[in-house]
């Protein structure tokens, strides 16, 4: 029997070779009909034998292409028409956009094949790609996924390309980025001292690097800054130009051999190295890992690592074992992606750019993660993984935007219970970051085609973020506490909908009482949360200033426990007397539970770190000494006399002065401290299933990028029974805000409605 049956495709299937696919499989089993793009993903009609059709729904349904993800098919059988053939056919353009767009994705195995191989058309050709790799969301303007609606529009194919983007059966079928070096994009190597060249512009960039020389280079999502990674001189000189003297360098490895000889890497992290993705992944570095300038990392022993992802990194990483590759910025500010904005990196930093002229339309930096119990945790969720949609409800969710935090900025857009996170914005005080973040939302307004309804943003009057939602002219506004919002991405993504134990260690978040909160224990739904223990409050001197000096943090936690005499020589000794009256005052010294600035304090205390030069130094380098053999702890208290209870870590600081005055080492000492944090934690939750009868714990904010501390509190919280949950999907520091605020309001919204 003969039967015609029309499927609608939702789900990640354009740009990632799916019509090609239907094409094959039609081909396979005899079918006529068509397949086509449509702003809701792809419609197909097969027509032919009852049979063959249902094997045809089998096969794409099992084995679809390999970047695409379908999220629903929605069959209909209607009569036959008398198709003669199969055809793959023009976009439908009309229609409410639904279709899920793909992540950029990193150079396969048969396009390296291509540009590597001698005699092939396209040896050497820094610009190659087709249907399963290459950029995507960064050359987006809008959907359909149609090469006149990408940056590749300004480049017209020639006969040959042409000829593969038209046929079915290559696999360059629509591959709308497509191009080879008769009619792409080109290289152009230009010298800080003005002059440009278009020819052997690889090869004369290998030699200024071979040279020690700092190249920019402009990739998928911006430009990085290149230098050799074992050049010490080098290193030094970009740290110095980019005003950047601890934060570690990115190194891009040539390939995993290079890799593993450096560092350590287990199966889980040489996954995520090799993903389509391309992420940079933080890994132990080995003994021979010495042989990396040291300059790289100064504060740790760990490495970033990644893969090259572009044909461009797979023909400069043919003559390196190592790069450095470091975002092309100047501190705190956007990614650099266009050649208006080079002189930024041209002559004040890099002494070459090697750019071309493919616009960037999205700029989008590196994802960093790292892999903790088996698990993958970002600290930034950017490239390769951006715009991938998060599902938060079944659906029914009105449409919303979450405009996130101040620092590590994202923003979140929900649709029919997707949602979609943008890539790392960064930070919204500085004036181009905003700028950006401001674009960047109207651009995804159209993008995902989302007109929000409702506008969720954090407490803290004096983000930018929140100002931005103030002055939005979106009628209905919702205000989320920023560690309800950290608890409620966990709950998001591991689907929890009852009462948990939300366990926040933080740097800063306004609370509901106007103080600074950061340590913190909570009864959390998706809806609301009770604040039920927190971290006892200090003063922070300063604000801001005693965030980027620890050392005034440790004078006010001494000062607060009378311990101030004990140590007084360490700090600089002008100021101290300045900071202890802001303390007594509160002249300018707002009440903080933060648990990241009692890392700050006990760093300081250590002697580790006065002075940070990039955000959560401090705790970095307290963890990167502490001794893991270290299983004991220091005292500490819990009061429970009024709630919410209080943690009191007095008697630990007590504790720490003790062990430095008796020559214990800072290894230890700080492994203790650590434990007794875990510990703290523990102690705490057990109290709290006594009460409220809950055995689910989720785990987030900042602080909990810390290794030591995440590994030490998850086993103990799973050696007494609990369920534990923590970030995996989105960081659990302030990147991840963005996603926390859009369940919260979804939640109310939703409740409003009923
Ligand atoms: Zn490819
Ligand atoms: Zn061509
Ligand atoms: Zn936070």
């Amino acid at each position: 029997m003969k039967t015609r049956v029309r499927a609608k495709v939702v789900g990640r299937v354009q740009g990632v070779g799916f019509r090609p696919t239907v094409y094959r499989y039609a081909m396979q089993f005899g079918l006529c009909g068509f397949v086509c793009n449509g702003p809701h993903g792809v419609t197909l009609e097969v027509e032919g034998d009852d049979g063959k059709v249902g094997a045809f729904f089998d096969c794409l349904t099992h084995e679809p292409p390999q970047q695409a993800v379908i999220a629903d098919i929605q069959t209909e059988v209607l009569g036959t028409k008398g198709y003669r053939n199969f055809e793959v056919i023009e976009s439908e353009q009309q229609g409410q956009a639904t279709v899920h767009i793909s992540p950029d994705l990193a150079t396969c195995d048969d396009c390296l094949k291509d540009i590597l191989g001698a005699k092939n058309r396209r040896c050497g050709y820094a610009f190659t790609n087709c249907t399963n790799c290459g950029p995507r969301f960064t050359i987006i303007r809008d959907v359909p996924y149609d090469r006149d609606k990408t940056s590749m529009a300004q480049f017209s194919m020639c006969e040959r390309c042409e000829r593969e983007y038209h046929n079915p059966l290559d696999r360059r079928f629509h591959a709308q980025p497509n191009a080879c070096q008769h009619c792409g994009p080109r290289l152009q190597l230009r010298v800080a001292d003005g002059t440009a060249s278009d020819d052997a512009d690889l090869a004369k960039t290998k030699e200024l690097l071979r040279r020690g020389r700092i190249v920019a280079i402009k990739g998928i999502g911006g430009y990085h800054l290149a230098c050799d990674a074992m050049s010490a001189e080098s290193v030094a000189r970009l740290r110095r130009r980019k005003h950047r003297p601890h934060k570690p360098f990115a190194v891009m490895f040539r390939n995993i051999a290079a890799v593993k000889q450096l560092c350590e890497v287990n199966e889980a992290e040489e996954a995520e190295l090799l993903s389509a993705a391309r992420p940079i992944v933080l890994l132990t570095r080995k003994l021979a890992g010495r042989r990396l300038a040291g300059g790289i990392s100064p504060d740790t022993n760990t490495i970033g690592a990644l893969l090259p992802y572009t044909p461009l990194h797979h023909l400069l990483l043919r003559d390196f074992d190592t790069l450095v590759m470091t975002s092309g910025n100047l501190t705190d500010e956007p990614i650099i992606s266009d050649e208006v904005e080079l002189p930024t990196l041209l002559g004040p930093i890099a002494e070459a750019a090697l750019t071309h002229n493919r616009p960037i339309v999205h700029k989008c930096d590196d994802s960093v993660l790292r892999v903790v119990n088996g698990q993958r945790q970002f600290s930034r969720r950017a490239r390769g993984y951006v715009p991938n949609p998060i599902r938060i409800a079944a659906s029914g969710t009105p449409q919303l935007l979450a405009v996130g935090g101040e620092l590590k900025n994202t923003f979140c857009l929900v649709r029919d219970g997707n949602a979609f996170l943008s890539q790392h914005i960064g930070d919204l005080k500085d004036y181009k970051t905003y700028d950006y973040f401001s674009s960047e939302i109207e651009s995804w307004k159209q993008l995902m085609r989302i007109e929000p309804q409702v506008i969720a943003y954090d407490l803290h009057p004096g983000y930018l973020s929140t100002r931005f939602a103030t002055l939005a002219p979106i009628p209905h506004k919702i205000g989320v506490q920023h560690h309800h919002a950290h608890i409620a991405s966990v709950m998001a993504e591991h689907n929890l909908h009852d009462p948990v134990i939300g366990v926040a260690l933080d740097g800063t978040g306004y609370g509901t009482d106007d103080t600074i909160w950061g340590g913190e224990f909570m009864v959390a739904d998706r809806h609301d949360f009770e604040r039920v223990a927190h971290f006892k409050q200090y003063r922070l001197p300063g604000s801001d200033k005693g965030v980027e000096e620890p050392w005034r943090m440790a004078v006010s936690v001494l000062t607060a426990e009378g311990l101030d005499e004990a140590a007084t020589r360490k700090f600089p000794a002008l100021k101290w007397g300045l900071v202890q009256r802001m303390i007594k005052t509160g002249f300018n010294s707002p009440l903080t539970s933060s648990a990241g600035r009692l890392f700050d304090a006990v760093a300081a205390i250590l002697g580790l770190c006065d002075v940070t030069s990039y955000e959560a130094q401090a705790a970095i380098r307290l963890e990167s000494i502490a001794d893991p053999r270290v299983t004991d702890r220091y005292p500490f208290a819990v009061q429970t006399g009024n709630r919410p209870w209080m943690l009191d870590f007095g008697p630990t600081i007590r504790a720490i002065l003790d062990q430095r005055r008796q020559g214990v080492a800072v290894g230890e000492i700080s492994a203790k401290f650590h434990n007794t944090m875990a510990a703290s934690v523990l102690h705490t939750c057990r109290f709290l299933r006594g009460q409220h009868d809950l055995n689910v714990v989720a785990l987030s904010g900042g602080v909990f990028q810390n290794e030591l501390l995440l590994r030490r509190t998850v086993e103990a919280l799973q050696s007494r029974h609990f369920r534990v949950f923590t970030n995996t999907a989105v960081p659990l520091n302030d990147g991840g805000l963005a996603l926390g605020q859009a369940v919260v309001a979804a939640e109310r919204t939703k409740r409003t409605c009923v």
